[in-house]
């Protein structure tokens, strides 16, 4: 399958619903000195927000049962609570209305409940706007919605202004000892979608054969978004590319430069994304596992990503291969998992894939990233070989790093594969790199899309499920007509979990991999 079966824009927002973002929990204990009181919770909301997500639980929401009308301290209990009425009764009323209240306090008695907790919300925007009130009797556990063009009851849909917002607590009455509440607040951005390119390209700054011209022409030809320049352990292609019209977009220019340096050291290769200054790497030692060079490299905002780590090595290619074995895993951001074609690289690509495996396991959540480490131009056209998509609010250098960061990234050959996941009783279709929150004991639905544009044979989609400190597993595997599938699979994890999926030809080789989409379970707020 030909690579540039992939559209130039394969604006794939249409599939997929962008999940909850920014999400924070909020949980506190109220007793019944708070009652009549107001807490004040400030949010930020960062730009480009459409839509703001609140959910608001409390529990107990009522007294326990022993405490209700049949219980002997009840009706002294309720006559307490309204002898303020009483009185009020008295002063304005008079004798005789003294005397309806009293046959009235008779009948409520009897057909009164337990007491019950009342919490509500109210939302200001950063302007300071009033922007609605959540009520317990319509909006209790569930996510309520203040969008741009379209808002739940009770709330004013308009513009989302960047800022502070506050949500003021309203504790109307705690009857109970403790009264605990729940609250989570996130957002969903108004935009996004997916952008292909090439994280790992050399010119003849180094030892590419293209331009940096060339390669920024070669790029476009093959439809890409984005292209890194990453000659080896040198900058001076990235003066050359800044003076050409790159940023544009495919089919509107050439494509933007992620600005980036392969750090060629004598054990190991990364690729630093982002940065325009050189960052010397003499000092490198094989016991400082790169550690040092990688935290340079996020002092100047960038990425470290690990390069074809299990590259023949030293003398065969000197340094190809990752030797280090102290490196601090925390501190990379990414993973060449699958160098070159995948075919012919299955020597190297399927330990890489096994190492990030491993990390995953380990709670790392390192980003998997496909690489051509392009020296020449046909090697961005050779089969087997595969593009990094990455989801993100605009083809910006800051919005395609965030995105890579996040592990919003598929790697594919060709095919579009949409991977997303609900969960039971939680809100949200969440996508790679998202974090699912889902309720214990509650399933979680994985679906996939799967598209191209040209006719092929049938394919297999697999779902690969890892657990905490397990080997990953292939939990569902099933077949797919490569030209218009879409496959829903359930399962009910008992812990957290993480989930990717893959798609492969019928004989096996692969064509997509998703990075993760990972879910924590529990209780909300806990
Ligand atoms: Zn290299
Ligand atoms: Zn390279």
């Amino acid at each position: 399958m030909s690579r540039q079966t992939l559209e130039r824009q394969a604006n794939l927002a249409m599939y997929l619903e962008p999940s909850v973002e920014g999400l924070r929990k909020y949980r506190g204990v109220l007793g019944p000195v708070d009652s009549r009181s107001v807490r004040r919770i400030a949010f930020p909301v960062p730009p480009g927000v459409a839509e703001i997500l609140i959910k608001l639980s409390y529990d107990p929401f009522v007294e326990d049962a022993d405490r209700g009308p049949d219980t002997p301290g009840f009706r002294k209990r309720w006559e307490r609570e309204i002898e303020r009425y009483r009185a009020t009764i008295g002063k304005w009323g008079g004798t005789e209305a003294l005397q309806h209240y009293q046959r009235f306090l008779e009948e409520a008695c009897d057909c009164m409940g337990p007491m019950r907790n009342l919490l509500n919300l109210a939302v200001l925007d950063s302007a300071g706007r009033f922007r609605g009130r959540w009520d317990s009797a319509c909006h209790f556990g569930q996510w309520v919605s203040i969008g741009k063009t379209c808002a739940d009851p009770g709330f004013s849909a308009g513009p989302i202004p960047s800022g502070e917002w506050t949500i003021m607590l309203e504790c109307h009455a705690v009857v109970t000892d403790a009264c605990d509440y729940q609250l989570a607040i996130g957002w969903r951005p108004s935009e996004g979608r997916w952008y292909r390119g090439e994280l790992h390209a050399h010119t003849t700054h180094s030892d590419g054969t293209l331009s940096p011209r060339e390669l920024l022409e070669v790029a476009a030809q093959a439809g890409l978004d984005f292209i890194a320049i990453t000659d080896h352990n040198t900058i001076s292609a990235l003066d050359a590319a800044s003076r050409e019209p790159t940023g544009a977009g495919a089919g509107a220019g050439l494509p933007m430069v992620i600005p980036g340096l392969e750090l060629t050291t004598f054990y190991g290769h990364a690729v630093a994304l982002g940065i325009r200054e050189y960052i010397s790497w003499h000092e490198a030692k094989l016991d400082d596992g790169m550690n040092r060079l990688a935290s340079i490299v996020h002092e100047m905002g960038g990425l470290f990503a690990i390069a074809h780590p299990f590259s023949p090595g030293y003398p065969v290619c000197a340094g190809c291969q990752w030797e280090y074995e102290n490196t601090d895993m925390s501190v990379v951001d990414l993973m060449e998992v699958w160098s070159g074609p995948w075919q012919r690289g299955i020597l190297w690509n399927v330990p890489a894939m096994g190492w990030w495996e491993a990390e995953l396991a380990q709670g790392r959540r390192v980003t998997g990233v496909a690489a051509r480490d392009v020296h020449r131009r046909q090697e961005l056209f050779k089969p087997g070989t595969a593009d990094t998509c990455v989801w993100a609010r605009s083809l910006t250098l800051e919005a395609i790093l965030e995105g890579l960061k996040s592990g919003r990234v598929l790697m594919t050959s060709g095919p579009r594969v949409l991977f997303s996941l609900t969960a039971a009783g939680a809100p949200g279709t969440y996508m790679p790199g998202d974090e699912a929150w889902a309720p214990c004991g509650g399933s979680v639905e994985l679906s996939v899309s799967v598209r191209t544009d040209c006719p092929s044979g049938p394919a297999l989609v697999r779902i690969i499920r890892g657990t905490p400190g397990n080997r990953a597993e292939a939990l569902f595997s099933a077949e797919a007509d490569i030209s218009g599938a879409h496959l829903v699979f359930t399962d009910a994890p008992s812990d957290h979990a993480w989930y990717r999926c893959e798609l492969t030809t019928a004989e096996g080789h692969l064509l997509a991999i998703s990075n993760p989409i990972y879910v924590e379970r529990g209780d909300l707020g806990s």
